[in-house]
């Protein structure tokens, strides 16, 4: 077993539930395989200790997921999980780790598909606005559509839907289709209330739609997740609790959010916590793609009770917007490929971000979002809707993972256990040579120096050779 002396429980908890294995807080009238502490707080000697003095590994990672670095291209966190595991499993007197990696059976890694819904139509938007795109159309020799643009500004609902069947900002009946002849569903996240900018934010961040209940209650039935694009709920409780009542009388489920232009600040964990949110997956960049809080798993912020946040890896406007990282499409793929590598290498989950609006002109960045997709189904990552990661990590974060060895039997109680409808079960991994396997009660897959045994109940046995 793995003895933990350590002053912040927050840190300690988290820690363990982004590398799941077992352990508890140090009894000095019970013995250990292994300790972590540092030196100074470990009174008894000829302890097992990996010290904590030489490298804090807990004050690391809960610094990461609280405050976030900017401009961070590596899950730093996995990487010091990574160091910690392969500590615990060189110690001297460490028999046998066993863990629930953040890999669901049957894949390779998860993938997060979201849109935010900043706009829904050419006909709401200003005549500045549409300008810029119809310029931007013309330089990226889109006449046609750049037209197409235009005259949807110019003329009337009734002439547009005419001789253009829609409004080419209107691209739900596409992402729609997209998605349902791959197979998958995503989120959706809209804007609570129209020409409302929000607290300290300039006019141009009002959104100029309407909620469309008929879309909303289409889109819920049919499978996809809507959640809330926050305007105040980043800074005020009592905001955030209307915000949240507009779309959940509508969707009828839990709510998460992503915040409109990734509005933060220290307490916003906490507000969007108080106000009911179920996650929130704000915490990324508008101007670079990588891993703010260091990490590819969902997490437990600090003085936050229940709600979880799923960061935000990849959107499409940091990619290719000019005034961010102005990529072309190569190098754009080769910056994703890095982020979508970590994932098959760690596990995890990547939270892609595509505006509503991508798909038509001046952006045209529907082919890269179905580039990225496919690889994603390539490389058998499970790709679903935010809600889904979230409600998986959710599982796998209710397990209190007990394990006893005795001889070359081993056994491992996963204590709440709850399967959830509709999400991949998960996998335990224990970290044994796949010959040493003599027999299991349950389906494995044996992998380098490890098999995943599915989690089918609360009991997992094990006879070693
Ligand atoms: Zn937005």
């Amino acid at each position: 077993m793995i003895g933990v002396i350590y002053p912040d429980k927050y840190a300690v908890e988290e820690t363990f539930q982004l590398l799941k294995i077992p352990w508890e807080w140090y009894d000095s009238s019970k013995d250990y395989e292994v300790v972590i502490a540092k030196q100074e707080d470990l009174k008894s000697k000829g302890i097992n200790l990996i010290d904590l003095s030489e490298d804090d590994v807990f004050k690391k990672i809960s610094n990461l997921l609280n405050q976030g670095v900017m401009h961070n291209r590596e899950p730093l966190c996995e990487i010091y999980l990574d160091e910690l595991r392969r500590k615990l499993k060189q110690s001297k007197q460490f028999t046998t780790l066993v863990e629930i990696p953040p890999v669901p059976w049957g894949y390779s890694y998860m993938v997060a598909l979201t849109h935010d819904v900043d706009v829904t139509s050419v006909k709401e938007r200003s005549w500045f606005s549409v300008g810029y795109a119809v310029y931007n159309s013309f330089l990226n020799r889109e006449f046609i559509n750049g037209l197409k643009i235009l005259l949807a500004k110019s003329f009337k609902k009734r002439f547009i839907k005419k001789w253009f069947a829609k409004d080419p900002w209107n691209c739900f009946e596409e992402w729609i289709q997209i998605e349902k002849e791959i197979g998958l569903k995503s989120s959706f996240y809209f804007i609570p209330f129209k020409n409302l900018a929000g607290i300290d934010a300039p006019k141009v961040r009002e959104a100029k739609y309407d909620l469309d209940e008929e879309l909303i209650r289409r889109l819920v039935e049919g499978g996809w997740e809507v959640g809330v694009h926050g305007i105040d709920n980043w800074k005020n409780v009592k905001k955030g609790e209307e915000e949240l009542e507009q779309i959940f009388k509508l969707a009828k489920l839990k709510v998460g959010t992503r915040i409109h232009w990734l509005f933060f600040d220290d307490e916003t964990w906490k507000r969007l916590n108080d106000a009911g949110y179920y996650y929130d997956t704000s915490f990324g960049y508008n101007d670079d793609v990588g891993f703010r809080a260091g990490t590819l798993q969902v997490y437990r912020p600090e003085r936050v009770k229940n709600l979880l946040e799923l960061p935000l890896n990849i959107q499409d406007g940091s990619l290719f917007r000019r005034k961010y990282l102005n990529l072309s499409e190569d190098k754009a793929e080769k910056r994703c490929n890095e982020v979508f590598d970590y994932a098959k290498k760690y596990g995890g989950v990547v939270t892609l971000l595509w505006h509503q609006t991508s798909l038509a002109v001046p952006h045209n960045w529907g082919g890269f979002y179905r580039c990225l997709v496919r690889k994603g189904l390539r490389e058998s990552a499970w790709m679903t809707r935010a809600i889904d990661v979230v409600d998986w990590f959710k599982m796998r974060r209710d397990v209190k993972l007990k394990y006893l060895k005795d001889g070359n039997k081993l056994e491992i109680w996963l204590n709440g256990l709850e399967m959830r409808k509709g999400i991949p079960k998960m996998r335990l991994r224990i970290h044994v040579e796949p010959e040493r396997i003599k027999d299991v009660n349950g389906d494995y897959v044996a992998g380098e120096r490890y098999v995943d045994v599915r989690c089918d109940n609360g009991w997992i046995g094990v006879m070693l050779k």
